[in-house]
């Protein structure tokens, strides 16, 4: 084995979609057949050089092996699964003579074909990016496959870069996976550990023969409650990197924990032979004492301390980290210098966003930026603090401004938020309102049918939706000509919605550009970025919204003013049926932008909720008197650890609460989720105490409402009956199946009939199919009960 020292500065990964987001268009245009196979790797290499050659003139190594080679070109668990060759069965066919799986064949994984759904997509820990989850059976083959990965090595190394490859580690490998169709009951992915480890110690060889000499392993599964018990987990753990660790002719072993602490997980870990363990100091803890003992000593591993947020986008506290940082060293460990989590989950660099106001811009780093902190942190590490004097005092001018400047604490909403009470969060008895609400007519249209037909809010967002708003933003179209754009779509979203017969209609979403962007681009307390992408999924990047302030509603006094109501009013007065407001609420609209980290972020809710239910208000004083607030990510934020999850949920039902108990009995609250299954969260669904919650549902055939009548949900539900994510029209005969398993779970006045979820990324044709099978199987269903 080498024995090369590990860097004293690194990261544990970096964005790999590109400053101008090349590699998503070098994905799509090959998907699209606008490019070859050589035209995409060729793009992907140049990615590779150009990140290497910023990360070194960031003050990385070229040479110490402080570079990440982590360049997925989808997603990394993907490609773990693909350099195990861990072939999934119902894609055996696409595997060649040795069992590898290509270039072509992973996108088949990540995107389905025309006979075979994807890999399932889910949520990467608690962040926004979502991972292809890896199917595991009895029988599935593992085969080392490490062409990419030396490939990699070999290209970085003819440029002059020493990097360190970066795979899925085997725990958290088989902890991400789930079981395959063919997996007998109560097969667990994990049982397979042992079969994996020569896979793995193949890889490792290969990569070692190939110039690696670290090569980092990511566990971050291990800083999550999981299904196995701790100590089963512990010796699983410790099994696979005493195995590790024993392999002839290995690189060295870096084992990264983000997004968490690995608790009682840190002594296999730190003791198991490995040269170097990751801690993540921002969502974890710092290593009490006794634990410090694993990293004292000559042959203990390197504490590398992920002292730098690479979750979020402030910059960091330098002397505070740095002293932190001496602390450990002082407790005998030898320390290096890396990012919290991969840097993937930030953009790339706070320069480009010149249009930001330049104090805002000075709080922030970025990517680029959270190099240069580290970089500082580990030479002020070496050197003393008075080595990188200039840095720590511009790090903190930058803090002190941030704390003093207007906008950042305001004295009226502080007081607001501070002076709320039990009452503020309480509407009257669930069977009171539902009494008021029944027998109301919303317009003069009259009371609603039994099973009320909805959508959940968007519409298609048609090319000439989008090429509209960005003609507006360009200044192509006047705001009085974009306005009088939306006004016409909406009218035609409303008068397609009353031919398709549909009960509670929406006005369509179009003047959203984002169900978060365009929220937080009418409160006071956020800014939104220009080159801000973030990777979601494969080429799908997102750009969140930077809350920075303390919020309320733009405009004049404390309450601001309306901004979704024009559109929704409009809405309403070109038809008689009721039209139901959508809002977008506050844990999601915290989830998806990147947030202030100066106090909790229940606090930071509860102002969120302050200023939505001022909007509410302001629909019900319209008139109008369905309301939905979406809280499509409310699973999202929900801590890894179950010791941390009453306090969350705590926090987030009160905003959900806040946010919409402002109204009278008869004004109809719902809320939508976006997904089927609930587990932990299901009592705080009804906590929301929403009076109609819609759902994801189509594809699990309604089994969620197991779960929903299991917990004693009782409120008004609309599991979904369309599947809106792929184009497939569902005939009228499957929803009145789905409508009739819904009913042997719901009463017929609790329930309600929509789709999965919005319908912005669907065509007109198939959402015209759809709806009217959708109103026709309402209709025969209304007859039955
Ligand atoms: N109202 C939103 C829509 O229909 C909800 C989207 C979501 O849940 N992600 O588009
Ligand atoms: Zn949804």
């Amino acid at each position: 084995m080498t024995t090369v020292p590990f860097p004293a500065a690194t990261i544990t990964g970096y964005p790999r979609i590109g400053r101008r987001r090349e590699l998503k268009k070098a994905l799509e245009a090959y998907w699209a057949g606008r490019s070859t196979r050589e035209e995409l790797e060729s793009a992907a290499a140049d990615l590779q050089l150009a990140t290497y050659r910023r990360l070194v003139e960031l003050g990385l190594g070229a040479q110490d092996s402080s570079l990440p080679a982590a360049f997925p070109l989808y997603d990394q668990v993907l490609d773990t699964t693909v350099a195990l060759g861990a072939v999934p069965s119902r894609f055996a066919d696409l595997a060649d003579a040795e069992g590898r799986l290509d270039l072509d064949a992973s996108f088949v994984l990540a995107r389905g074909d025309a006979g075979r759904a994807p890999l399932e997509l889910t949520k990467w820990f608690d962040t926004n990016y979502h991972y292809l989850v890896p199917e595991i059976g009895p029988r599935t083959p593992f085969r080392a496959t490490a062409d990419r990965l030396v490939a990699d090595v070999r290209r970085a190394a003819a440029h002059g870069f020493t990097v360190r490859p970066v795979l899925v580690g085997p725990a958290s490998f088989l902890l991400l996976a789930k079981a395959d169709d063919d997996a007998p009951a109560g097969f667990d992915p994990l049982q397979r550990l042992p079969e994996l480890l020569p896979v793995y110690a193949e890889l490792l060889q290969e990569l070692a023969a190939a110039g690696a000499d670290w090569v980092q392993l990511e566990e971050p599964a291990l800083v999550a409650d999981q299904h196995v018990p701790a100590e089963q987990l512990a010796s699983a753990v410790w099994d696979a990197y005493t195995a590790l660790t024993a392999v002839a002719g290995r690189p060295q072993l870096f084992v990264t924990t983000s997004y968490g602490s690995p608790g009682p997980l840190l002594h296999p870990l730190a003791c198991s032979g490995v040269e170097a363990l990751h801690l993540d100091l921002v969502k974890g803890a710092t290593p009490a004492p006794e634990e410090l003992e694993f990293f004292r000593g000559e042959d203990s591993a390197v504490l590398v301390a992920g002292a730098v947020d690479g979750h979020n986008v402030w910059r960091a506290d330098l002397a505070g980290g740095l002293d932190r940082l001496a602390e450990l060293a002082r407790g005998g460990a030898q320390v290096s210098v890396a990012s919290s989590t991969s840097l993937f989950h930030v953009p790339h660099d706070v320069a480009e966003e010149t249009r930001l106001d330049p104090q805002l811009r000075s709080w922030l780093a970025f990517a680029d930026q959270k190099v240069g902190e580290i970089v500082t942190l580990a030479r002020g590490l070496a050197a003393g603090a008075e080595a990188v004097a200039g840095q720590l005092a511009e790090a903190a001018e930058a803090r002190r401004t941030r704390q003093d400047a207007a906008g950042v604490r305001d004295a009226a909403v502080r007081e607001r938020a501070g002076s709320l009470t039990a009452a503020d969060i309480e509407r009257a008895d669930a069977a009171v309102r539902r009494a008021a609400q029944e027998g109301r007519s919303f317009t003069a249209s009259g009371p609603l049918p039994p099973l009320p037909t909805t959508t959940t809010g968007s519409f298609p967002q048609t090319a000439e939706v989008r090429a509209a708003r960005a003609r507006h933003r360009a200044g192509a179209l006047t705001d009085a000509e974009y306005d009088a754009f939306l006004r016409e779509e909406i009218e035609r979203v409303v008068r397609l919605q009353e031919e398709l017969g549909l009960d509670v209609l929406v006005h369509g979403e179009a003047e959203r550009n984002d169900m978060v962007q365009y929220f937080a681009e009418h409160l006071d307390g956020f800014a939104t970025t220009v080159h801000g992408w973030v990777q979601s999924y494969g080429s799908r990047c997102t750009r969140p919204s930077i809350l920075w302030g303390d919020v309320s509603r733009q405009g004049e006094g404390l309450r601001g003013e309306a901004f979704t109501v024009p559109w929704i009013r409009h809405a309403q007065s070109l038809t008689d049926r009721p039209v139901k407001g959508m809002l977008t609420g506050p844990v999601t609209i915290l989830a998806w932008s990147f947030v202030r980290d100066d106090q909790p972020l229940g606090e930071t809710a509860n102002q969120v909720a302050l200023a939505l239910r001022d909007e509410v208000a302001d629909l019900e004083a319209a008139g109008i008197g369905i309301i939905q607030v979406d809280e499509p990510a409310l699973r999202e934020l929900l801590p890894l650890r179950r010791a941390d999850q009453p306090a969350y949920l705590g926090w987030s039902v009160d905003a959900f609460r806040l946010a919409t108990s402002g109204v009278r009995d008869e004004t109809q609250i719902h809320t939508h989720l976006c997904y089927s299954e609930f587990g932990e969260v299901v009592g705080a669904i009804d906590g929301l105490d929403a009076d109609v919650t819609s759902i994801e549902a189509a594809r699990s055939r309604m089994e969620v409402l197991t779960d929903l009548e299991a917990a004693g949900f009782s409120r008004g539900i609309g599991p979904g009956v369309w599947d809106i994510h792929s184009p497939r029209v569902p005939s009228q005969e499957e929803i009145e199946q789905l409508l009739e398993r819904a009913l042997e779970h719901v009463p017929a006045r609790t329930l309600w009939v929509n789709p999965d979820c919005g319908l912005k990324t669907r065509g007109y044709e198939e959402t015209k199919a759809s709806l009217e099978h959708l109103v026709a199987a309402a209709r025969t269903a209304r007859e039955r009960v």
